[in-house]
């Protein structure tokens, strides 16, 4: 068994207790900390967090039997009782889960395993089942509605599955214009793959950097691109799963009329049905052309009204994303900018990619001129695409709410916020 810190082949290392790359961390500018009491009221000193070192976890509940079982299936090096491994696997990255991590006293899988393939998932769900063991399926780490929480049910202790080495891309039909990629593929490792052969899948949510392909279907994840590409599940033809009772391949052609699509069941199940090993995917042949062009509405309703007459005539832009009136005004989407300039109103980026752009671009801007808009060039949109991935998330629960509110009831971002802050606090 290993005793390392973190996980195995990372070359892109997450902080333990934050979000993103410890290198390029940047201390919140003050004119945005002056902001925060007014969008969340009181806002008090933080703890000090606790350091790794000093995190108490109650010892495995595994017996050395169960643990040898599981390394005579994946091999010593791939099972983990280390705190630090443990630790890492102990939940996702919402603000919650980040809350939980300041605390000297956690909860954390009893262990981690990392198979290497269909297979090894199958034999570990197999034993897991014989031992009354509960399994989570790990991919990035990047949940933000505690799906990766170490609840062991009626069970007698919990294992995280890391789905890290199920990586690379299977199989890739030009014709069709389908992938295969194993689960635990990254979004940069399955774009710099499908790049090679001139395609790509242009899913991008701001968890790209670190979600895996597996996590996507299993959390049906939505991203900037899926205006013009669809969200995740949309994408999605095929998946392989390993069930604690057997094995499934589903759609077997790029689509299907015949019967019900179980592929459906699987996505957005958060893994508590099975372990996606494979999933096969919808690919595009690389945009040549990208033109961005940036917006300003007087208030975010107007802004709503906008984006929904887009949406409803389906007028084309590939990436369409509006900030409410806070993130507007201290640019809080924008990395490069954050803080420095308080501008008025919502602001909305568009980009357009791929063939026809002139056509949609002019359907896109008469329906955001009409509801208010005005252009502001390229510049403001440019920049955004290029921080998206890598600017601030303040409540990450509540950009998941973003995509899953009621037209009216996104009325008042600002009352998300809070409500999601305050939830944090009694977490
Ligand atoms: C800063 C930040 C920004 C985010 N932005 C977005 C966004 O723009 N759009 C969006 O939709 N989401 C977003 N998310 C949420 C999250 O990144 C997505 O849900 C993502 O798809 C999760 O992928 P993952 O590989 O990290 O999965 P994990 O977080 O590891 O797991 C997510 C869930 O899927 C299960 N699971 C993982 N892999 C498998 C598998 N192979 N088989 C079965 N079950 C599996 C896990 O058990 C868990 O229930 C964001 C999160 C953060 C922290």
């Amino acid at each position: 068994m290993t005793a390392e810190n973190g996980r195995a082949n990372d070359d892109q290392p997450m902080r333990w207790n934050g979000w993103g790359d410890p290198e390029r961390a940047k201390p919140l500018p003050r004119a945005v900390q002056a902001l925060l009491p007014l969008l969340l009221g009181r806002v008090r000193k933080p703890a000090t967090p606790a350091e790794l070192a000093s995190v108490q976890l109650k010892p495995t509940a595994l017996s050395s039997e169960d643990l040898q079982a599981f390394c005579g299936v994946v091999g010593d090096d791939n099972v983990s009782t280390a705190p630090e491994t443990r630790i890492y696997h102990a939940g996702g990255r919402s603000t919650p889960d980040l809350l939980q991590r300041r605390k000297v006293e956690q909860d954390a899988p009893d262990a981690v395993m990392r198979p290497g393939n269909h297979e090894e998932v199958r034999a570990c769900l197999d034993l897991a089942a014989a031992r009354k063991i509960a399994v989570i399926p790990f991919g990035g780490g990047t949940s933000v509605v505690g799906a990766l929480d170490p609840v062991r049910g009626a069970q007698r202790a919990v294992v995280s599955l890391d789905l890290r080495r199920l990586s690379g891309l299977v199989s890739l039909d030009p014709v069709s214009g389908e992938a295969v990629l194993a689960a635990g593929t990254t979004g940069p490792e399955a774009e710099a793959l499908l790049a090679e052969h001139g395609f790509e899948l242009g899913h991008y949510p701001q968890s790209f950097r670190y979600a895996t392909v597996g996590g996507f279907a299993a959390a049906r994840s939505s991203g900037q691109n899926s205006a013009g590409y669809g969200r995740f599940d949309t994408m999605v033809t095929g998946i392989r799963v390993a069930t604690p009772t057997g094995d499934l391949e589903l759609g077997r052609s790029p689509g299907s009329a015949a019967g019900p699509d179980l592929i459906r069941v699987f996505l957005g199940s958060e893994g508590i049905f099975g372990v996606i090993t494979e999933v096969k995917v919808r690919v595009h042949p690389v945009p040549q052309d990208r033109v961005f062009e940036a917006w300003s509405f007087p208030s975010f309703a107007a802004g709503s009204e906008g984006l929904r007459q887009v949406a409803q005539h389906a007028s084309g832009p590939t990436v369409i994303r509006l900030s409410d009136e806070a993130e507007t005004a201290v640019s809080l989407a924008q990395v490069g900018k954050i803080g420095k300039a308080l501008a008025k109103g919502a602001s909305v980026v568009t980009v357009y990619e791929g063939e026809g752009i002139a056509l949609r671009r002019a359907r896109t801007s008469e329906l955001l001129r009409a509801a208010g808009g005005t252009s502001s060039g390229e510049g403001d949109a440019a920049d955004w695409m290029r921080g998206a991935s890598t600017a601030p998330i303040c409540a990450t629960r509540c950009s998941t709410l973003e995509f899953s509110a009621r037209p009216s009831r996104r009325q008042q971002p600002g009352r998300i916020c809070r409500n999601c802050a305050a939830r944090s606090r009694r977490r």
